[in-house]
């Protein structure tokens, strides 16, 4: 058994929508970043990363490698679950924790939560996504950027 955790921050930047958990959910900014700045799954990513004792995201999709410029995050999902699969081992579950004072995100909750089970190929019971505000506190509270934790547990198959 192995576990895993990760954290990842995007500040906002100009645009009118942002990409979580592979949904793509309008909003009056965008999120600052060199692939499509998915923090939800690039958090997630890290942790499945972690589990396996493999770095971090910035190691295996380098923001200076020109092929991830705008890249859709959940091809480094894909890749890494791949990863994981390769060692014998299989995503148990998996939860996240999106910090994001704006927009709401509980409409989109249960597409992203669909979005990443079928790329880790698990079910989505397996897939926890939750939303929480920093009640106006901080950078998040500010809506100068949204944050996310995720934590991975890993069995052998
Ligand atoms: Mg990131």
């Amino acid at each position: 058994m192995r576990i895993g955790h990760g954290f990842d921050v995007h500040a906002f930047d100009e645009g009118d929508f942002i990409t979580l958990g592979g949904v793509r959910i309008p909003y009056h900014r965008g999120l600052r970043a060199h692939s499509d700045g998915d923090v939800a799954l690039h958090a997630l990513c890290d942790a499945l990363l972690g589990a396996i004792a493999e770095g971090d995201i910035g190691v295996h999709f380098p923001d200076t490698d020109p092929r991830w410029q705008g890249a859709d995050s959940r091809i480094f999902l894909r890749q890494v679950a791949a990863l994981v699969r390769d060692r014998d081992l299989g995503v148990a579950n998996a939860d996240l924790t999106v910090v994001a004072q704006s927009p709401r995100l509980r409409p989109f909750i249960d597409e992203m939560r669909n979005n990443i089970a079928s790329d880790l190929q698990v079910e989505p019971s397996q897939v926890n996504v939750k939303a929480t505000t920093t009640e106006g506190l901080g950078f998040s509270g500010r809506s100068e950027g949204i944050a996310a934790f995720a934590v991975v547990l890993l069995l052998g198959r």
